[in-house]
């Protein structure tokens, strides 16, 4: 048998105050991802049901079955009446263009459950206690009678057809389908079929596709020399030595800089500082750090964690521990909760343990906002 989808593209988006159908997520529109998801699942034409900015957005489409266009009406019932005017083969597979994450299995599921039973509509069993509230009463629902209803709703297209012919107005097709044909079959939706109508909605739309995390490695070592302040993680230790270099020589903050620099691919602090660059001497390492920030917030990216460990015999940094992690959390305007510093002698072995230098490793986890 032949599905057509009819997909609704025609809503205001009055809730959610911007375009939501038109406006790409992650590079394609809530349109253009429905649309996908309908011919994934099995529809073999479409019907688009336009309005407002989405006739532009689908005359861009590369559309890769027989289509249509035409023009959504006033209420849902008018643009699905319309949609269906237009529909041709056995069965309609209406679908909201804003439920854009719908999986084509289900598509795939309520075409069959309609060549089988006439209709097929996704829909999920309510898991919470549902209410009615009166004048002072609590009346509880039967929950295992109680079911939200999503999109596809499938019927063989004669049936849906003379179903809204018959006129009459409601917020979903099975409801125009039930008042001439009794209950519609229904298939199992899913929770990610959710309809973009919320900014919450939008925000959540947008963490789902957001890429991984990226992460970064990074490591440094700088000499243990008399007559020089010791800094690590961006706070003066006192101590009877400090760290050679041309910079402040902060050990801890190279290892995190080039641990960034890692995560975002752009080489390592050598080459955005060079040590010849006299701009550089001297310089506090927690001005280079806010200037390595700056290129991850340049990115829209945020560091999500951090986490370093400092390679020294001496002197013992646990009572820094805490300023320090402070302190780079500040650098970062991260919350001090994702930054981790720890610290470890090599038990007087290798150029550490011999005090001549102190090393230090750092990994980082960026993402995006
Ligand atoms: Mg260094």
């Amino acid at each position: 048998m032949s599905a057509c989808g009819v997909l609704l593209c025609a809503g205001a988006s009055r809730r959610m105050g911007f375009d939501k159908l038109n406006t790409p997520i992650a590079g394609k529109t809530a349109i253009e991802r429905s649309m996908d998801a309908l011919v994934a699942g099995g529809c073999d034409s479409l019907v688009f049901v336009v309005g407002g900015n989405s006739e532009g957005t689908v005359a861009r489409l590369s559309v890769p079955v027989p289509f249509t266009v035409v023009s959504g009406g006033e209420q849902r019932t008018d643009s699905v009446r319309n949609g269906l005017s237009a529909a041709s083969g056995d069965i309609a597979v209406i679908h909201d263009a804003a439920r854009c994450f719908v999986r084509p299995a289900t598509v795939k599921a309520s075409i069959e459950a309609a060549e089988r039973y006439g209709s097929g509509v996704a829909a999920l069993p309510v898991t919470d206690t549902v209410i009615r509230l009166g004048d002072g009463t609590v009346e509880t629902l039967d929950r295992s009678t109680l079911f939200r209803m999503q999109t596809p709703q499938t019927f063989r297209l004669e049936k849906i057809r003379a179903a809204y012919e018959a006129g009459g107005s409601a917020t979903d097709d099975a409801t125009l389908y039930a008042r001439m044909f009794g209950a519609p079959h229904l298939v199992l939706g899913s929770e990610d079929n959710r309809k973009l109508t919320t900014a919450e909605d939008w925000a959540w739309a947008l963490q789902r596709l957001a890429p991984p995390p990226t992460h970064g490695i990074g490591f440094d070592t700088h000499r243990l020399v008399e007559g020089r302040k010791l800094f690590l993680g961006g706070v003066e230790i006192p101590f009877e030595k400090g760290l050679l270099g041309h910079s402040d020589a902060d050990v801890l903050l190279h290892a995190i800089m080039d641990a960034i620099l890692g995560a975002l691919k752009l080489g390592d602090i050598g080459k955005l500082f060079p040590d010849t660059d006299p701009q550089y001497a001297g310089i506090s390492s927690r001005v280079l750090l806010r200037k390595v920030n700056e290129l991850v917030q340049k990115r829209d990216m945020v560091m999500s964690h951090v986490d370093a460990t400092v390679i020294c015999e001496r002197p013992k940094l646990a009572p820094y521990r805490e300023e320090i992690a402070q302190t780079i959390a500040a650098d970062l305007g991260i919350s001090p909760d994702a930054v981790s510093v720890k610290a470890t002698t090599t038990e007087g072995m290798n150029d550490e343990g011999k005090g001549l230098c102190i090393s230090a490793q750092a990994i980082v986890s960026v993402r995006h906002r």
